[in-house]
């Protein structure tokens, strides 16, 4: 008989992490598993890993070997299990090598293999198989598609993740009504390039036709996407944006540099031309759009002045949210056998002067909502306080004694920051 049916998930890194890891606790709940907070009390335990930075690659292997003593290698364990899975894991062979504790490696977004691993394991021990059905967060996320066509030089997702793999637009459809039936009022689609959706399908639908398949299902209030690339970006897709009413007006536009030269030798497949034209455009169709988008400060060879082009255009181009990272190379890609050459105090400044950079215009921005009335679905609470977001995915903190989680509220504009706003509650919000 299995001794502990429960789970402990670790999870690190991007929006998709984030779904795949509630993919598998919706997979182990369905088998009657319980979450825990600490890895001692759990039969499963779960590593979702991230190594898009060093940083997060380094946090996942002090992770890892922080466990190693609760593994049966270590001082323990019959019934229990670890399982690493994730962009950590590129040749399995090598980290079972590595890391002989681990009960098994799987590849990223491999819910199927997790499955398969789960139901051999239990069947080893015996176990029963009850079916609770679990409740869905207020916004979901949903992968739409994994991996991806281009081969940014920098990046390590694509060659960790794979090709392109979109899921099919009915079994998309499914997944967002069943998290609906279950509580969800919006969904967040997920590739790491949405734009690109469908290329790999036979009847090569796109993100338009998987936005308009999922318009119409009752109890969903609102829908939204990312990431967006610029080069795929087509107007059938910001028209979709413009026509549907539950499709929010905000975008994930991932641009990266400023400067052409950089943006070259990224290999993003664009220029920053065209950026601006396509912001225009998607300003033009959808007035109140509100963009964010990603910056790498400090690629190999990116001068002050190029540098400085890229502040040029956040100045210009007045994004509502910035995220901003310093370079690090990652093992495996392209850029990586090019010569580090911003030094990392140089990398750190120029993250800096963007942050303060953004902070003033997100600060811009946000001050324009104050007095104004906005509809905020609510997701949860934090220090007291109801916490929610526009359709513009404004974060909103406001106070009251009544239930909102999951409703919409109307909530007038008191007082606002960069990151945040603060309101008191004038009514119900319509969906
Ligand atoms: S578009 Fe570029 S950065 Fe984004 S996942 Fe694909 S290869 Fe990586």
């Amino acid at each position: 008989m299995l001794r502990n049916k429960s789970y402990y998930l670790w999870d690190i890194g991007c929006q998709m992490n984030r779904a795949d890891a509630r993919r598998v606790a919706e997979e182990l709940e369905r088998r009657g598993y319980v979450p825990v907070e600490r890895p001692e009390q759990a039969g499963l335990m779960i590593l979702n890993t991230c190594v898009v930075r060093q940083s997060a690659e380094d946090k996942v292997v002090g992770r890892l070997n922080s466990l190693k003593p609760l593994t049966q290698d270590g001082e323990d364990a019959p019934g229990r299990a670890l399982l690493v899975m994730g962009c950590f894991v590129s040749d399995e062979r090598d980290l079972q090598a590595a890391y002989p504790f681990v009960d098994r490696f799987l590849k990223p977004s491999d819910i199927a293999g997790l499955v398969e691993f789960v139901d051999r394991w239990e069947e080893a021990q015996d176990a029963p198989l009850p079916d609770p059905t679990r409740p869905a967060e207020v916004a979901e996320l949903v992968p739409i598609s994994y991996g991806c066509d281009h081969h940014c030089t920098y990046c390590i997702v694509t060659i960790r993740r794979g090709d392109m793999q979109s899921r099919p637009i009915a079994e998309i459809v499914a997944d967002v009504r069943g998290l609906v039936q279950r509580g969800a009022r919006e969904v967040t689609l997920l590739g790491q390039n949405v734009d690109d959706y469908g290329s790999d399908l036979p009847e090569r639908p796109d993100l338009a036709d998987v936005l308009r398949a999922i318009h119409d299902i009752e109890g969903l209030w609102r829908i939204r996407f990312l990431t967006s690339h610029p080069k795929d970006m087509t107007q059938r897709i910001i028209d979709a944006v413009a026509e549907l009413p539950k499709v929010c007006p905000s975008w994930e536009l991932a641009l990266q540099s400023g400067d052409n030269e950089v943006l070259r030798r990224m290999a993003r497949g664009y220029t920053i031309e065209h950026f601006y034209e396509l912001m225009q455009r998607i300003r033009q169709a959808v007035p109140d759009s509100t963009i964010n988008t990603d910056i790498i400060v400090g690629f190999p060879g990116e001068t002050e002045e190029q540098f400085e082009h890229t502040r040029q255009v956040l100045e210009e181009l007045r994004f509502d949210m910035v995220h901003i990272a310093a370079y690090s190379p990652r093992p495996g890609t392209p850029s990586a056998r090019w010569e580090d050459d911003v030094p990392p105090e140089e990398k750190e400044r120029r993250r800096v002067v963007l942050e303060q950079l953004q902070e003033r215009i997100a600060g811009e921005h946000n001050a324009r909502l104050l007095d104004q009335q906005v509809d905020v679905l609510v997701d949860g609470q934090q220090r007291g306080r109801w916490r929610g977001r526009t359709r513009g995915n404004k974060l909103v903190f406001f106070e009251s004694e009544q239930e909102w989680l999951g409703r919409l509220a109307r909530v007038r504009i008191t007082w606002t920051g960069p990151w945040s706003m603060i309101g008191e509650v004038v009514g119900e919000g319509t969906a």
